[in-house]
């Protein structure tokens, strides 16, 4: 069997106890005779896969009595569109874009309202996180819009915008469960798990439980109001329910590793590695500010188109996969999730090394 390193935004690597587990309980899950991709998601077998999941998920990510863990589809993209329509009760939001999936969501939310842009980096290729200390947020602003992580530049917040008393709504996609957040300080987070989390087609919302009602905007489907998996625990309809199934091996596997306190410091060390390698290469650098760089989501360049397209596919022969930054930026971008072992990430940087040494 061959398993390469692979270093994509998403999908990307899974844990492979998780992917053992799943294997193992494929054809016959616990004596049901069935896998969970056959059984109703109405069943008592399938029942206590999504609580579990869901107890599971509170526990790893801290989350408070009076927030709701919703299971949903649709991706993180959806939410651009579901977060307005439950939330715009003024028509009035901000948004502060610092990528292109902040981007994605302010405009979004302009179908439904105004959507103002408070704050962007998009002067300098979104390569920093602007000052959130004293915005000028609107007085009758439903909620405040961030993209915490930016996986496409890799950039993240070091603090939480203040939001002047307004609810804090932050797409959490490409840094879910990598470190401990506290959740008292959002109204909803929000994100598709296919870059952290799980496989894709699971968007998990954490949602306090008071912006949980029916009044949403004129029109909103009943599929859009999170009202409606609120009061159905995530099953008004079929669920994604194999998925939602490994999501909750992967919360197990946080949990036996110690939680989300232990997976931040295994995070940091992995990002150590690279950027530490990054910061002393003559060859490769790293394309953002510093102090905003993300933990996850490390893209970097050389000087020349020519030489990053012999990186990635030279790395690509040795099992590093998925390499090539985003076509909106060029260069490589590595991956580095949780499921990423540190290992992944040294033999990385053995492998820029030595191509540094026969290209710089
Ligand atoms: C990938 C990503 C999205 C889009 O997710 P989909 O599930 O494909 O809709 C949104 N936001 C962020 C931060 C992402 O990384």
């Amino acid at each position: 069997m061959k398993r390469v390193y692979n270093f994509s935004a998403g999908p990307s690597m899974l844990p492979m106890e998780v992917l053992e587990t799943a294997r193992d309980e494929m054809l016959d899950y616990k004596g049901s005779g069935q896998s969970v991709m056959e059984m109703s998601h109405r069943s008592k077998v399938y029942d206590e896969i999504i609580k579990t999941a869901e107890a599971d998920f509170r526990e790893v990510a801290g989350v408070p009595d009076n927030y709701k863990v919703l299971f949903l589809q649709g991706g993180a993209s959806t939410q651009f569109a579901m977060i307005p329509m439950n939330l715009m009760k003024n028509k009035v939001a901000d948004y502060i874009v610092t990528g292109q999936w902040a981007k994605k969501a302010w405009q979004e939310a302009g179908n439904f309202g105004t959507a103002n842009k408070i704050a962007s980096s998009e002067d300098k290729t979104f390569s920093y996180i602007p000052d959130v200390s004293d915005l000028p947020i609107s007085e009758d602003a439903d909620y405040v819009y961030i993209c915490q992580n930016n996986t496409i530049y890799g950039t993240r917040y070091k603090e939480l915008p203040n939001t002047k008393g307004k609810i804090l709504v932050s797409d959490v996609s490409s840094m879910f469960l990598s470190e401990p957040l506290d959740i008292t300080k959002y109204g909803i987070m929000y994100g598709g798990v296919q870059k952290n989390v799980g496989p894709a087609g699971v968007t998990i919302v954490v949602i306090r439980e008071d912006l949980i009602t029916e009044d949403v905007l004129p029109g909103t489907p009943t599929m859009l109001k999170y009202k409606t998996h609120a009061d159905n625990d995530s099953l008004y309809n079929t669920p994604p329910a194999y998925n939602i199934y490994v999501c909750g091996l992967v919360f197990k596997w946080l949990k036996k590793l110690g939680g989300l306190t232990e997976m931040k410091k295994i995070n940091e060390e992995k990002a150590e590695v690279l950027y530490d390698y990054l910061d002393a290469s003559k060859l490769f650098k790293g394309t953002v500010e510093k102090e905003y760089r993300s933990l996850m989501n490390v893209p970097f360049v050389t000087e020349s188109d020519e030489l990053n397209k012999k990186f990635v596919s030279e790395a690509e022969a040795e099992g590093f996969v998925n390499l090539k930054g985003h076509r909106s930026v060029g260069g490589m971008r590595a991956s580095i999730y949780n499921a990423m072992p540190i290992e992944g990430v040294k033999k990385l940087v053995e492998f820029m090394d030595k191509f540094e040494k026969e290209n710089g």
